[in-house]
């Protein structure tokens, strides 16, 4: 990287921001990698100490008592200081990402720019403030045989939160992602488990908070980030008395023992954990004889998408049996095999793409369609199609299991009885896709069905992979895809996971919460006595 045109490289100390101070206490320290390159970067990031947790964690019990009296304005500048300051990093963000990551140029913006909408997306939500769904019920005094009391409710802020991003969406889900754009919006001070394979982007983000806390009058301890390579520093959170909650992306293996932790503490905490997917995607028969080429090409390109990289990525085609599903699987193997193998994010995870692939490739009844074999440079990956027989899928569980990276299995389903089994025998996914076509889903209903039953989103006939921002997307689905299929990753709605709802009754007009008092202060739409409405109480 070149110090003269980046005017915030020298910002990376390899240092943990606990509140707004740099510390570096401990002696385990580690470096990133540049998986283009093949080499290890120059920064080395020292492991937060014992210490460094107990002091990030009380300043963010500290300033959660001050964030709980801060307005949703107040926080909306905030989330907006968050976004202008990232964009401030400019260059030096974008080639330390990619230097860490392997990822273009091209895709470190396009997440960046994923990251600022978030954040101003929050802004906008906590600004206006009718997020916290206030709903009054008022009073009748002489109502028989007991009288009403009056109740206010809404939602208020669970207290600090642990935050682990994926290695695979460094700023889109991790530092100053959706997990903490969400947390900070709802009033939760954040303390941030940085990513080691991404710990300099993870810096600098973390340094762009701090200043955004420090130019909006943030308590300090409303952020801290915590350099860790392994799982030490991530359990001494999660077992943190005053840590009320946790987000995670990433692998299941991750996200279930920290599920596990949190249920075995003192006071059980809500692990948030959105993790692995295979993405059933089924492609009737009438959408495979009309469109088979097309289609192979189209699922080509989402496999290999990003190094197939992605929890959304394709890894299961599901079609009955046929020369329909013989030719697609034909043309997949030659789509599939024009494809540039890319680079992965480290040597670890295209270690653990090789390792899965070859454990699935060698269970019984499992052939290869395709397997790109030209040499290729270190860490890139080669893709690989794969199929098998409808039972022999339905046997054997290690089938149904995510290979992480540019993989993918056909099954060849016996009938469509084998098909809806197959699709309910499967665990819980983020995505379930449905190729047809016209009116053919409706003949397919036991089948579609079926399929909404195991996923969060369901698609038709398009790819899993992009997730829309927006108010409506589910990112999250029935066990393992998340710990909690009740509440979305992605999107506005996310906020919920960090509230609980609280009541008051027949409380004080000027002890309540803005939200709450009679002239409606803050002119927020509320459920009054049945009624959605912007009015005050007279
Ligand atoms: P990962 O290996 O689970 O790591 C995620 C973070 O959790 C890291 O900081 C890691 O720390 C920590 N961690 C993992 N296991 C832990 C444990 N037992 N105790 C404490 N901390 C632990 O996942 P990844 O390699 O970053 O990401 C790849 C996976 O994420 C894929 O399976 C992919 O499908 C999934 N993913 C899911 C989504 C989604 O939205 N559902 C999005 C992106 C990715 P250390 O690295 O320091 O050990």
């Amino acid at each position: 990287m070149n110090r003269e045109i980046f005017k915030h490289y020298d910002m990376i100390t390899g240092n943990n921001y606990i509140g707004n101070k740099l510390s570096s206490k401990g002696t385990k320290t580690y470096k990133t990698f540049n998986p283009q390159l093949n080499i290890e970067n120059e920064h080395v990031f020292t492991e937060a100490t014992d210490q460094e947790i107990n002091e990030a964690v009380t300043l963010a019990s500290n300033a959660f008592k001050i964030l709980q009296t801060i307005s949703g304005k107040q926080k909306a500048d905030f989330l907006n200081a968050i976004a202008d300051e990232i964009l401030d990093l400019d260059e030096t963000l974008i080639q330390m990402y990619s230097s860490e990551t392997g990822l273009p140029e091209g895709r470190a913006k396009g997440e960046r720019g994923r990251t600022i909408f978030q954040l101003r997306s929050f802004a906008d939500l906590v600004k206006e403030g009718s997020w916290v769904e206030a709903a009054i019920d008022t009073a009748i005094p002489d109502r028989k045989p007991i009288s009403k009391p009056d109740l206010r409710k809404m939602f208020v802020p669970l207290g600090p939160v642990v935050v682990f991003g994926a290695s695979n969406f460094p700023l889109a889900y991790s530092t100053a992602g959706g997990d903490t754009a969400s947390a900070l919006g709802a009033g939760c001070p954040v303390i941030v488990k940085s990513h080691p394979m991404h710990a300099g982007t993870g810096e600098l983000v973390a340094s762009a908070i701090i200043k955004a806390a420090g130019k909006t009058g943030m308590p300090n301890g409303v952020f801290s980030n915590l350099n860790s390579s392994g799982i030490d520093v991530g359990v001494q959170l999660v077992q943190h008395p005053e840590v009320k909650a946790v987000g995670f992306t990433g692998s299941i293996r991750g996200g279930r023992s920290l599920y596990d932790l949190a249920s075995q503490r003192k006071e059980p905490i809500p692990v948030f954990a959105e993790m692995g997917s295979i993405n059933p995607v089924v492609i009737l028969p009438e959408a495979l004889k009309k469109r088979g080429k097309s289609l192979a090409k189209t699922y080509a390109g989402s496999i290999t998408l990003g190094t197939g990289q992605f929890c959304t990525n394709p890894g299961l085609l599901l079609g009955i049996k046929g020369k329909g599903l013989s030719n697609f699987i034909q043309n997949l193997s030659v789509e599939i095999l024009k494809k540039e193998p890319s680079c992965m994010l480290h040597p670890n995870i295209i270690g653990a793409y090789e390792s899965n692939k070859q454990k699935t490739i060698s269970q019984r009844g499992l052939r290869i369609v395709a397997d790109y074999n030209p040499d290729v440079k270190s860490n890139y990956a080669r893709q690989t199609v794969t199929t098998v027989e409808g039972s022999t899928f339905l046997e054997n569980i290690t089938l149904h299991q995510e290979v992480f990276g540019p993989f993918s299995l056909v099954v060849q389903c016996e009938n469509e009885e084998q098909l809806e089994t197959i699709i309910s025998k499967l665990e819980g996914q983020l995505t379930g896709t449905v190729i047809a076509e016209n009116n053919e889903a409706m003949q397919y209903i036991s089948i579609v069905e079926a399929l909404q039953n195991r996923v969060g989103r369901i698609i038709y006939n398009g790819v899993s992979t992009g997730v829309e921002v927006c108010t409506s997307m589910q990112h999250g689905g029935p066990y393992p895809a998340s710990t909690d299929s009740r509440f979305t990753a992605v999107g506005i709605h996310s906020i919920k996971r960090w509230v609980r709802p609280f009541s008051y009754q027949n409380w004080p007009d000027s002890l309540l919460p803005d939200e709450l008092k009679n002239e409606n202060p803050l002119s927020i739409s509320r459920m009054i006595n049945g009624m959605q409405t912007t009015n005050k109480i007279k």
